[in-house]
């Protein structure tokens, strides 16, 4: 390893896609209702309740551990972590410590350097998520909180990797390859807010590592990784010491900052959940059987379409991505992917849109009306716009516009015309200057207001001047 390598793990929690939370039979669909409706005696804590485990919850988590390989225990168990803060009313959170319901797996990605590469877990544990808390009144200083507990009992995984990742990149692809298997999975719903959040401990090699707490966005961890990094290693060149400590990201300003927990470096006297009796799931693994995962999805593409690798890539990359894609393949499906993975996912991203507000329907219209050569690339790019921002029809658009690609007819008495009008540029293509012919094709476009296939008209004029 050489002297100033990064050295980053990730602690990653999932909330699961459960109807209900991990105790008690509280609706997890919280987040479009007012604070504290979603509570009952249970995750509240109220004294005489009883805990019962979620049975979907816990086959949710063992789907997630057969995908990635990891090896299930005979027995687990649930612990209570005791702290004092509000975010759970009970005083301590009911989580697993040293006996979790999955240990090691590894999860591939794409290596910075290219290839493939393992990470490994370390681990991988359910527990219940907290409640929240709204500080008011500015700040560190707030005058007082808040808090809302329809989070708290929502099903929770922990992932734990080994710290495998080299750089804030590969880390970005281990969440992004992480949440497209959890969707693949039906475990996980990505779009909910808040439904991932992640820790990262981050070191240069031969110096003490920090942890950065609570990154709550998929980019919001490479940006905590990358100022962290530069942090780190502007210390080091001064000469200055790496402090071992915990440091929170801001997100509005992409930095991180020291967080005074510091100083009150927890004891949380985790002991056995008495109310819970300790779980036997490894026999359930033989009922589990998984769907098909984005890698072999991949595999898939490029075999079933002859797509290329980094269309598969992109295509299987995210689960509405991927059935788009198959919806609208249609007869030409290198056509198909190049449009939706390269056109179509700039659009999106351009107006902050999701693949799941696109009509299919609409979309597999334009992809037959470029296909078919009715219209050129260009128009079609023109035409995807409207279909993304109106509800018009494709065939629609092109009609009302005069999008269509002219006829013969009008290219050559356009040809004709131009030939007639540029004596002087003819006579430098026919002395061998070959960029007269692209003057003479613009022309010609200009002529056809656009319309003729570019292609096309290049080929055509080059008949008419060799006759
Ligand atoms: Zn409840
Ligand atoms: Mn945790």
């Amino acid at each position: 390893m050489s002297a100033d390598q990064v050295i980053i793990g990730l602690e990653i929690h999932c909330q699961l896609d459960t109807r209900t939370k991990l105790f008690c039979g509280c609706s997890t669909d919280y987040r479009d209702d007012g604070p504290n409706t979603h509570v009952c005696p249970v995750c509240l804590g109220l004294p005489g309740t009883m805990p019962a485990v979620n049975r979907r919850a816990v086959e949710y988590a063992l789907r997630v551990a057969k995908a990635f390989n990891c090896e299930i225990p005979e027995e687990c168990e649930f612990s209570r972590k005791n702290y004092f803060y509000p975010d759970l009313p009970k005083g301590y959170q009911i989580t697993q410590y040293d006996r979790p319901l999955a240990l090691g797996g590894h999860i591939v990605i794409e290596a910075e350097e290219g290839g493939e590469k393992k990470v490994r877990l370390t681990r991988i544990h359910m527990e219940e998520d907290p409640g929240r808390l709204v500080h008011r009144g500015g700040g560190a200083r707030a005058r007082y909180s808040l808090v809302d507990y329809n989070r708290s009992g929502v099903p929770l995984i922990e992932i734990v990797t080994e710290p495998d990742l080299r750089s804030p990149k590969e880390a970005r692809r281990l969440l992004a390859k992480l949440r497209a298997t959890l969707e693949y999975l039906g475990v996980f719903d990505s779009e909910k807010e808040g439904s991932l959040r992640v820790d990262a401990n981050v070191s240069i090699a031969g110096h003490d590592r920090v942890e950065i707490k609570n990154i709550s966005s998929y980019k919001g961890v490479e940006k905590a990784l990358t100022f962290e990094i530069t942090r780190q290693r502007s210390l080091i060149r001064r000469g200055a010491t790496v402090e071992r400590e915990t440091r929170h990201f801001v997100e509005a300003r992409g930095t991180t900052t020291a967080s005074r927990s510091k100083v009150e470096e927890h004891d949380y006297r985790y002991f056995p959940e008495p109310d819970l009796p300790p779980l036997r799931v490894a026999s359930w693994l033989d009922d589990i059987a998984l769907p098909e995962l984005p890698d072999a999805r991949r595999e898939r593409f490029m075999q079933q379409y002859g797509l290329s690798i980094n269309h598969a890539r992109t295509l299987t990359g995210d689960l509405r991505l991927a059935e788009f894609f198959e919806a609208v393949a249609g007869e030409d499906p290198v056509l198909a992917a190049t449009w939706v993975a390269d056109t179509l996912l700039g659009e999106l991203n351009y107006r902050d849109r999701t693949i799941a507000t696109v009509d299919p329907i609409r979309f597999r219209s334009l992809l037959s009306l470029v296909g078919s050569g009715t219209i050129t690339d260009r128009s079609g790019v023109e035409v995807l716009r409207l279909v993304l921002d109106t509800p018009e029809e494709p065939a629609s658009i092109v009609e009302r516009l005069g999008l269509a690609v002219t006829g013969d007819d009008a290219v050559a008495t356009a040809i004709a015309e131009v030939l007639a009008e540029q004596p002087q540029a003819v006579a430098d293509y026919r002395a061998g200057k070959g960029a007269a012919l692209n003057y003479l094709a613009g022309q010609v476009m200009k002529k056809t207001r656009g319309r003729a296939d570019p292609r096309e008209v290049g080929r055509r004029l080059a008949e008419a001047l060799a006759e």
